[in-house]
């Protein structure tokens, strides 16, 4: 039995393709990328989310919380959508093996 990862937790979002998220400040709108590897490697693979964005303090102008959101996969010609598509097909062929036991 797979284990169920949370739907919005770092490691379900690198599971299924996902490689920065960016933070966003409510007032003076900084913007800072992170790559989802090395934001699990600080909080863990657990961490959600909703609690990244609660945690977060704008390094800019100090406001507390801020928002979060997932950076989109690389485009066809950006540099990583080759290493996405790859990953992607991979799962998508994992997910019609397991598929095929329901027919
Ligand atoms: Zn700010």
């Amino acid at each position: 039995m797979q284990q169920r990862l949370g739907y919005y937790s770092l490691e379900m979002l690198y599971h299924t393709g996902s490689r920065e998220v960016e933070f966003r400040c409510f007032r003076c709108k900084w913007r800072r990328v992170a790559k989802i590897e090395n934001l699990m490697g600080k909080y863990g693979p657990a961490m959600e989310l909703y609690d990244l964005a609660r945690r977060a303090t704008c390094t800019k102008c100090g406001r507390d919380s801020c928002w979060v959101q997932v950076v989109p996969p690389p485009a066809p010609g950006e540099p990583g959508h080759e290493e996405y598509m790859r990953h992607a097909v991979k799962r998508y062929e994992d997910w019609l093996g397991y598929a095929r036991r329901f027919r």
